[in-house]
């Protein structure tokens, strides 16, 4: 089956009591044994596991291609579980421009959990080799990256890290498994944020392991999940597979009004930079060409003027909500700086956009006129 049809059917049997096409929410926290203790289905308890959020790791996996998922109650509740999967003193070596939650979980708490962590910047070939000249356990990278959406060649990246001895571990919450497969490309573990496009309606939260193989590290995450109680809602993993049923759809519609936005933006005199790699002359357009599908709902772009000018603009934005997060039905803006705080590496006059399903003609009205007007 192809992507599409897959996002609509995996783990959609119609509930076996009653036909129901939908599948039903069970918010059981226990579950019967058998008269000789034995448990039915393997449920003992939800936050151990429960039946709709199988349903919807059935699911994940199928469209990530991974020998197990596991579903969390965040993106940053699955990297911890990753992390706590890990053997004490492992040696990790993590992409800089990471997503600022999870740079935040790996500064605080890294060396109380003994992992070595070392930074690299993995979007240039020869940084990734050298950091990975010495012996790691896992090589973490994120492509798009946030909030630069520079390009990470995962295939090459994934040779690397498996001569060091590691594992690679790929961020895909820009470009969602519609877009790119990370463990066909390499990878041994993918992480996603649900509570983005997986999601898609700004409503839940959730995160994703998808392991490629089904092996002592994922139940050795499957364990953090149950005694760390990283565990998320049966509601919000309902929530995340009906999203699945439109990810494909919605993926093509975001991608679409994105490049046009980018298109725009790259042609204003107001705007110093956009970051789009489906612009050609992003310095990753040739290799996401290669290993993407298309180019994300996801950009960035730097105004003339500084932080104040790019401020003004965010201000002054009526249809972009000034808000954080992404994925939505919603176009949003945000200055990521402000966000990030005072250890930000992010340039003061970027403004980050999550491109949403709205008519492109009127997110590009809407850009022109915030453009326009005197800063
Ligand atoms: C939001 C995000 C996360 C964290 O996910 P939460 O669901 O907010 O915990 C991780 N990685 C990326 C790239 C993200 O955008």
């Amino acid at each position: 089956m192809r992507f599409e049809t897959l996002a609509v059917r995996a783990g959609a049997e119609p509930d076996e009591e009653t036909g129901a096409l939908v599948p039903p929410l069970h918010l059981a926290t226990t579950f019967e044994h058998a008269p000789d203790g034995a448990r039915a289905d393997g449920l003992l308890y939800q936050r151990r596991d429960n039946p709709t959020q199988r349903r919807l790791e059935t699911a994940l996996a199928a469209l990530d291609g991974a020998e197990r998922t596991l579903f969390f109650a965040s993106g940053v509740a699955a990297g911890a579980a990753a992390l706590h999967a890990l053997p004490a003193d492992s040696r990790l070596v993590v992409q800089r421009d990471l997503y600022s939650g999870l740079r935040m979980q790996l500064e605080r708490y890294a060396a109380r959990w003994k992992l070595r962590v070392e930074w690299s910047d993995l979007a240039d070939p020869a940084q990734a080799r050298a950091a990975l000249r010495e012996p790691a356990a896992l090589v973490w990278a994120e492509t798009p990256s946030n909030p630069l959406l520079r390009v990470v060649d995962i295939a090459a990246l994934a040779d690397l890290a498996h001569a060091a001895g590691a594992r690679l571990l790929v961020d895909n919450t820009f470009a969602t498994p519609a877009l790119q497969q990370p463990l066909a490309l390499g990878a041994d573990l993918v992480l996603q944020s649900a509570t983005k496009y997986l999601g898609g309606h700004s409503d839940v939260m959730g995160g994703v392991l998808s392991f490629a193989r089904d092996d002592a590290w994922a139940e050795s995450a499957f364990g953090a999940r149950e005694f760390i109680g990283l565990n998320a809602s049966p509601f919000a993993a309902w929530l995340v597979l009906r999203g699945l049923r439109s990810l494909p759809a919605r993926m093509a519609w975001h991608c679409a009004n994105a490049r046009r936005v980018a298109e725009f933006l790259a042609a204003h005199p107001q705007v110093a930079a956009v970051h789009y790699p489906g612009l050609p002359n992003h310095p990753g357009q040739a290799l996401a060409a290669r290993q993407m599908r298309d180019a994300g709902g996801m950009l960035s772009f730097q105004v003339r003027g500084g932080a104040a000018a790019a401020l003004a603009v965010a201000g002054r934005l009526e249809l972009f909500v000034n808000a954080t997060s992404l994925g939505g039905c919603e176009s949003l803006v945000e200055h990521r700086a402000s966000v990030e705080g005072p250890n930000t590496r992010t340039p003061p006059d970027l403004l980050r956009l999550s491109v949403g399903l709205e008519h492109a003609d009127d997110l590009i009205a809407d850009l022109e006129q915030a453009l326009r007007s005197p800063a």
